[in-house]
């Protein structure tokens, strides 16, 4: 198909994420290679992301270089002082559903899908697969549509695997053991234990409503054409096979921001590798990280979504301190609960070996050479980032996937150590002088020996870069 005066048009692709960190990181590294295949791309975007982009990112900058591209922005529907992180970021997708989603639907029929003299009307839906709404919308309006789940393809086939789970009457667990083994997900029998499901498992009730959402969204994935995972053949490449029952094609192109930066440099485009942060980050830390002996410090962080307690932070810190390794430590002004201040001898005995900012270059600080280990929450992208950098990590995962990614990091790639369902400060410091000290050098080769691996992926033959090209001619053929 072409334009009125008969040029060719490309396809053009609608991505539409759930506004949230670690979901905009990998959608905009989409955006980004949708972009370099030189597709058309409407990204939808929260006009609260939207304006924190504007001020703490190099997206604006980086997408200006592509005339394809463009933000929608609409609003998410919650008020600007909601915190949006905790359990209250449940809150957005209910917001979303009431709100931004009718909204869409009316932008999309006004304007005729988004065509243009110089741009087709969208020719395919890459939807978050938290969005509840995408198979209906997709299906009413004949518009192709991919799933792209931004967490690991393994949590996915945890939730999608719920009836097989019933049927055994795995769940609810009953006070059974936390420790005992799961038997009935294909793929993970042998080493996935009750305390690894996804959280939204341990219910009393399997009709529990948080339960029945996401598992729902989750077998949304069988009305897609195909599904993306930011994952690849070294890391899940038995469960990736094991959804590709489910769904006519499955493409798993992860790391994704690394597959990005492989393809920017092919272009010779390396400056526009993209900042995707909704937080200003302190470049401070880098200085500070210049200072530090090679491989000496733990960076600790938790990412975007996660609530502690005071009386969890000040085990953190004790366990910290006690472990006599230095650290930098991102803490988000929104992250402590119920914060009554840190008493000042803490602050006082940290300052000799750590730092704490409220917001971090994170990729840049994990490939830092004086970065040596992670004590991480195992939201995905975090994961990702630190496996492709080749740092060992401590796990103490909060909610979402970061149950099951922890039981991978630990117990299937073997590259750290997971310290779920406790908070002690005892725990915490005897697992980061393990993972920096005792059993360094073993967990550093492991780590270093998994970063080759998924780098090679995203290499011209690798298994994600390969996937990624028959996406692009996928919905390329979608036009014909
Ligand atoms: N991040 C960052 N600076 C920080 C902390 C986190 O840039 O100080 C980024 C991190 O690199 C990752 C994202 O925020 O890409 C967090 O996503 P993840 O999936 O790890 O966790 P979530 O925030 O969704 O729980």
């Amino acid at each position: 198909m072409s334009s009125k005066q008969g040029t060719y048009l490309p396809p053009h692709v609608l991505i539409f994420p759930f506004p949230a960190q670690g979901h905009l990181n990998s959608m905009l590294n989409l955006a980004q290679l949708f972009c370099l295949a030189d597709f058309h791309v409407t990204f939808i975007v929260s006009d609260f992301n939207h304006s924190r982009l504007l001020r703490h990112s190099t997206v604006p900058a980086t997408f200006s270089r592509y005339p394809g591209f463009q933000f929608r922005t609409l609003p998410d529907g919650l008020p600007d002082d909601h915190p949006r992180a905790g359990e209250r970021v449940m809150d957005i997708t209910s917001s979303v559903e009431q709100v931004t989603v009718p909204l869409f639907k009316k932008m999309m029929v006004l304007e005729n899908f988004l065509a243009s003299d110089s741009r087709r009307p969208v020719t395919c839906f890459v939807a978050d697969g938290l969005m509840s709404f995408a198979a209906d919308f997709a299906q009413e309006n004949e518009i192709p549509y991919i799933y792209f789940r931004t967490a690991t393809a393994s949590y996915f086939w945890a939730l999608f695997c719920f009836p097989q789970l019933l049927q055994a009457q795995q769940i609810p667990f009953q006070g059974k053991s936390m420790d005992g083994l799961v038997e009935n997900i294909p793929g993970m029998e042998g080493f996935l234990r009750r305390r690894d499901l996804p959280k939204f498992y341990r219910v009393d009730d399997v009709n529990d409503s948080i339960l029945g959402k996401v598992v729902t969204v989750s077998r949304q994935i069988v009305r897609a054409q195909a599904a993306i995972f930011n994952t690849c053949e070294d890391l899940e490449g038995l469960i990736v096979a094991q959804i590709q029952k489910h769904v006519p094609r499955v493409f798993s192109i992860g790391p994704i921001h690394e597959q990005t930066k492989t393809r920017l440099t092919k272009k010779n485009e390396e400056a526009s590798i993209s900042r995707t942060s909704l937080w200003a980050e302190d470049q401070s830390c880098i200085h500070w990280l210049d200072t530090q002996p090679p491989k000496s410090v733990v960076y600790v962080s938790f990412g975007s979504i996660t609530l502690v307690t005071r009386e969890q932070v000040l085990e953190f810190w004790h366990g910290l301190l006690n472990s006599c390794q230095r650290f930098l430590w991102v803490m988000r002004p929104d992250m402590v609960a119920g914060k009554d201040g840190i008493p000042k001898d803490l602050i006082e005995r940290s300052k000799e070996k750590g730092l704490v900012v409220e917001w971090a270059p994170q990729e840049e600080v994990l490939n830092h050479p004086a970065v040596g280990g992670f004590l991480t929450h195992s939201g995905w992208n975090s994961t990702l980032e630190s496996i492709a950098a080749g740092v060992p990590m401590v796990c103490w995962p909060y909610f979402g996937d970061q149950m099951i990614n922890s039981r991978f990091v630990s117990d299937i790639w073997k590259i750290g150590l997971d310290i779920k369902d406790t908070c002690d400060r005892l725990i915490i410091e005897k697992a980061i002088r393990d993972l920096m000290e005792v059993r360094k050098e073993e967990f550093l080769e492991r780590a270093g020996n998994m970063a080759k691996l998924v780098k090679k992926s995203v290499s011209e033959e690798g298994s994600s870069y390969k996937n990624l090209e028959c996406l692009i001619q996928y919905i390329k053929s979608l036009l014909l």
